[in-house]
């Protein structure tokens, strides 16, 4: 039987604005001695897979969708609103003259053309 007589264990997590919490990847090193005194080592890293199929490495964000809240996705599934400004996923953003718009300030900017048309006919 070994004995384990060190562990340290560094997790990397970041808190959303929404208070949502995504684990980027935890280290677990632990080191033990054995009967005829030799030392072992073990490093065991965690790492996230996002939902769009990358694994993610260290220093590399996880991140959340502004819109939907879904996540955690690598940077090549996000983009950004062109009016808000906002991370969002690829089926939260829009197609626009503008720009790629987020699901609401697409919506708003519809509204906004539309009712400049019906003012347009009456
Ligand atoms: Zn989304
Ligand atoms: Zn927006």
């Amino acid at each position: 039987m070994s004995t384990i007589n060190s562990r340290d264990v560094q997790r990397n997590i970041i808190i959303h604005p929404n208070g949502a919490i995504t684990l980027l990847g935890e280290t677990d090193e632990r080191s033990s001695v054995d009967e005829e005194g030799g030392v072992q080592g073990t490093t065991t890293t965690l790492r996230i897979a996002t939902r769009d199929g990358h694994v993610l490495r260290n220093g590399d964000i996880a991140l959340q969708c502004t819109n939907c809240q879904t996540g955690p996705w690598s940077r090549n599934a996000m983009t950004t609103c062109a009016a808000c400004r906002r991370l969002v996923c690829i089926p939260c953003a829009h197609q626009h003259p503008v720009g790629i718009l987020c699901t609401p300030c697409h919506k708003a900017v519809r509204k906004a053309v539309l009712r400049a048309w019906l003012w347009s006919i009456v």
